[in-house]
């Protein structure tokens, strides 16, 4: 079974929290609470995206900056350019990028449209489906 990244965001869906470069970290960070997600993205003027935020940023930042942190803007500490995918590509093309860029998170971009966002959760979430599936299909095999 070859799980692709439009099977993963069918399911998932296509939500992807945007804020602006402009907007402080505070913000940021209450839209990224709010939400329950642990990255944000920053879009361009053709909707695509041109920054990311990350739970890491805020943690190294905080290091950085202590409690001066909350007034910084987005556009100080977002990480610029942003790697995308496409809904065509494999879980294990997904896999490989999170695991050589050593980030956790991968916006998807199609058809030249933001449409979805994995994070490192929704990749083990899916691999873990697709080993119960094979799993499911061998023990069919060998009782049929
Ligand atoms: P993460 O492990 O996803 O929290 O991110 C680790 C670092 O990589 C942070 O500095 C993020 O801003 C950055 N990062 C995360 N995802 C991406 C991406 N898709 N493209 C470029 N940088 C990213």
């Amino acid at each position: 079974m070859n799980v692709i990244v439009r099977d993963i965001l069918e399911r998932k869906g296509s939500e992807v929290l945007l804020v602006t470069a402009e907007c402080s970290v505070t913000d940021a960070v209450a839209s990224m609470c709010e939400r329950g997600v642990g990255s944000a993205i920053i879009a361009g003027d053709d909707g695509l995206p041109t920054g990311i935020v990350t739970e890491r940023d805020i943690l190294r930042q905080f290091a950085k900056h202590g409690t001066e942190l909350g007034g910084l803007k987005v556009a100080d500490i977002m990480t610029t350019p942003v790697k995308t995918a496409t809904a065509d590509a494999s879980l294990q093309d997904i896999m490989k990028t999170m695991t050589t860029n050593r980030f956790r998170h991968i916006p998807i971009v199609d058809g030249g449209n933001l449409v979805g966002i994995l994070s490192i959760g929704d990749v083990v979430k899916a691999r873990l489906r697709e080993t119960e599936t094979e799993a499911e299909s061998l023990r069919q095999y060998i009782s049929s």
